[in-house]
């Protein structure tokens, strides 16, 4: 019953549920684009957060090392709109425990709930619903790094890749829909700008 979604099918309900949007938008980081994507959007009907997360946690359990160690692993989301997904991937994939970070302001660093220490060794897959510049998620990696956390994998809904996306090495990246929105540097070489597009600004 619960195959992995293609990417026409993640498109598709991303598309139904109005996650994804097309437009001419600009980014808090200043970048414009032609796409806007909001995965929550679609995480809210509980039918497709259990499809999207089985099937995630699909592309997880194919890699034997991952499989190997389940039961201890831990699932961990950079921030709280991850967390559908989270939950999701740790059922279906059976692992030990899901947490996340958060920050206070814009200006402070990602922290984790008092009382909450990943432990030394601990082997963690980092999830969430999507990467873009990616900046959050190695935040949170160097976080995890620092209780002496070790980080095996990266699991995201849609990879949507910028100009700015910042790379992972040899950290094995899954995800169930690789999005290319084109994008602008800003205003000035914007296509989009250049055309005179209604222009609209979103918060993440
Ligand atoms: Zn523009």
């Amino acid at each position: 019953m619960h195959l992995i979604p293609t990417q026409d099918e993640v498109v598709a309900v991303l598309r139904e549920t109005g996650a994804l949007r097309e437009g001419h938008f600009e980014y808090s980081s200043g970048l414009h684009s032609n796409e806007y994507l909001q995965v929550p959007l679609a995480l809210r009907y509980y039918q497709y957060q259990r499809m999207l997360s089985v099937g995630l946690s699909r592309l997880l359990r194919a890699n034997a090392e991952i499989r190997a160690m389940a039961s201890e692993l831990s699932i961990v989301a950079p921030a709280t709109g991850g967390l559908p997904v989270a939950f999701g991937v740790c059922e279906a994939v059976r692992a030990k425990q899901v947490y996340w970070a958060e920050r206070e302001h814009d200006d402070e660093p990602l922290r984790f709930r008092q009382y909450l220490q990943p432990k030394p060794g601990e082997q963690v897959v980092l999830v969430d619903d999507i990467l873009r510049t990616g900046s959050k998620l190695q935040e949170l990696k160097r976080l995890l790094e620092s209780f002496g956390a070790s980080v095996v994998g990266l699991a995201v809904i849609v990879y949507q890749p910028t100009p700015r996306t910042s790379t992972f090495g040899t950290l094995p990246l899954y995800y169930l829909a690789r999005l290319e929105a084109s994008y602008y540097a800003d205003a000035a070489h914007c296509d989009l700008c250049a055309r005179g597009a209604p222009l609209e600004k979103v918060l993440v």
